[in-house]
């Protein structure tokens, strides 16, 4: 595999995890935010590898790319998107 020892997730893996924010009070919420573990105070990069077709996520520290998140296509996401953001004009 090209991805190495990074840990690749995948919607079902993505859709298991929680919100691990402590000062989150939703039990709803569905928001995850990704940090390195080694600086976890570091904001990370995410970056994309046409190369292999993943989402790296790049700590800012140390260059280090730490996790790998596999995109869907847009026709896997059955979401509906608030049409009225963009169409104000
Ligand atoms: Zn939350
Ligand atoms: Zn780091």
């Amino acid at each position: 595999m090209m991805s190495g020892e990074i840990d690749v997730l995948y919607k079902e893996q993505l859709d298991a995890t929680k919100c691990d924010n402590p000062e989150c009070n939703n039990p709803d919420c569905s928001v995850i935010v990704f940090h390195s573990e080694c600086h976890p105070e570091t904001p990370s990069w995410p970056t994309y590898d046409s190369s292999d077709g993943l989402i790296y996520f790049v700590c800012c520290e140390c260059q280090e790319r730490y996790l790998a998140v596999a995109p869907a296509s847009e026709f896997d996401i059955p979401l509906e998107l608030p049409k009225d953001v963009d169409d104000e004009s």
